[in-house]
């Protein structure tokens, strides 16, 4: 039993005298929201350190896919879309919410990402986009997806929730795609304490974003479409500056507790630590550990109640597969076996940026005991 409650996440923040700096002009300006100078300023740096065109921020992640879906027209156009399973349930629901139909493909066993050699086999004259999720930091086959796109003429987004900083072959991630979605919710390895964005290539996309997140208001004496309300205020974009003065060293903070937990659990029959992929720079966003029951003894549910018992809170996550909640199940949903077995086995242990290297230890040893 350890003394203090560990949880599986901590949310990163800066030193107050560092927020209070940058709040400071708000109180002179009285200019809270409504794209103000430290929202621009924010957005400046997050387009530098993601390298990407063109970014929007969203006041959280979930509104900046939903009206991303909208933005690049596929609510007008309505049909299906092919994505995963294996997802917080946020995805699923910015694709219905729009009037979408989401048709469900099966995961890779190695990565959890979408499994592009299932993604044909979905594709009728109905589907109009694919919305892959870059789950725990491992990405998505970018390549293979961009290429079934491009040959059925269908819109890629990519959920990239976990993806924050995250480089394929030097390439910041989010250039691939369409678009794709940032969250930056208090969870996340970099926060704003809610916020998120969409980045994308095509200059287009930006006043449709901005008309979307502001009543469709544009200048003083028109409106132009139907918009919502999702603006990113300068509190949040102030958070967001400090954050990211802190990002590299809070990523090999991340970097280092992963690492031990390799160091305990390699080799160990039954179970599967998260294999690093080739070519990418990771930000190390989840710790994912698939217990095999019938070769380790105890399942993914027994770990996290013997965990639970040691006062550390662990998370079933992503659990249940999306097409086993109830808000999904019964809409047309064709099986997908990976999804629901690594749903069942899969177990997201406390990860975060000052969780001592002592702690990561004391849970590995209460897990192998
Ligand atoms: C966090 C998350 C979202 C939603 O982002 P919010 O900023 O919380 O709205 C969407 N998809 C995935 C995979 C997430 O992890």
């Amino acid at each position: 039993m350890v003394s203090k409650k560990i949880y599986v996440t901590r949310s990163s923040m800066p030193k107050i005298e560092d927020y209070i700096e940058e709040i400071r002009p708000i109180f002179e300006s009285h200019h809270m929201t409504n794209m103000g100078p430290i929202y621009k300023k924010f957005q400046k740096q997050l387009i530098n350190y993601l390298e990407v065109p063109e970014l929007s921020l969203f006041v959280n992640g979930h509104m900046a896919l939903e009206m991303a879906i909208q933005a690049l027209g596929l609510r007008e156009k309505g049909g299906d879309v092919i994505t995963t399973p294996f997802t917080f349930v946020s995805t699923t629901h910015a694709i219905t919410r729009n009037g979408l139909k989401p048709v469900f493909c099966d995961i890779k066993p190695d990565d959890y990402t979408m499994d592009p050699d299932k993604i044909e086999a979905l594709i009728t004259e109905k589907t109009v986009a694919i919305i892959p999720v870059h789950v725990y930091g491992n990405i998505c086959d970018v390549e293979a997806i961009d290429r079934i796109a491009k040959k059925h003429n269908l819109i890629v987004i990519y959920d990239a929730a976990h993806a924050f900083g995250i480089k394929y072959k030097g390439v910041g991630i989010g250039n691939f795609g369409d678009a794709s979605m940032f969250s930056f919710h208090a969870t996340k390895v970099f926060n704003t304490i809610e916020g998120g964005a969409v980045a994308f290539k095509d200059k287009k996309y930006a006043q449709k974003l901005h008309e979307l997140k502001n009543f469709g208001i544009s200048g003083q004496d028109d409106v132009l479409g139907i918009g919502g309300n999702a603006k990113l205020d300068e509190f949040r974009a102030a958070m967001g500056i400090c954050n990211l003065r802190r990002i590299e060293e809070c990523i090999q903070k991340r970097k280092a507790v992963v690492e031990t937990y390799d160091f305990y659990f390699k080799g160990v029959p039954g179970l599967k630590i998260q294999t690093t992929q080739e070519n990418v720079t990771s930000n190390y966003a989840y710790y994912p550990l698939y217990i095999d029951k019938k070769v380790f003894g105890k399942s993914r549910d027994d770990i996290f109640n013997l965990l639970k018992e040691h006062n550390i809170y662990t998370r079933k996550y992503f659990y249940p597969a999306i097409n086993e909640m109830t808000c999904y199940k019964d809409m047309f949903s064709l099986d997908t076996p990976v999804a629901h077995d690594v749903s069942m086995n899969i177990l997201t242990l406390p990860l975060y940026e000052d969780l001592t290297l002592d702690e990561v230890k004391t849970i590995s040893k209460i897990i192998l005991k």
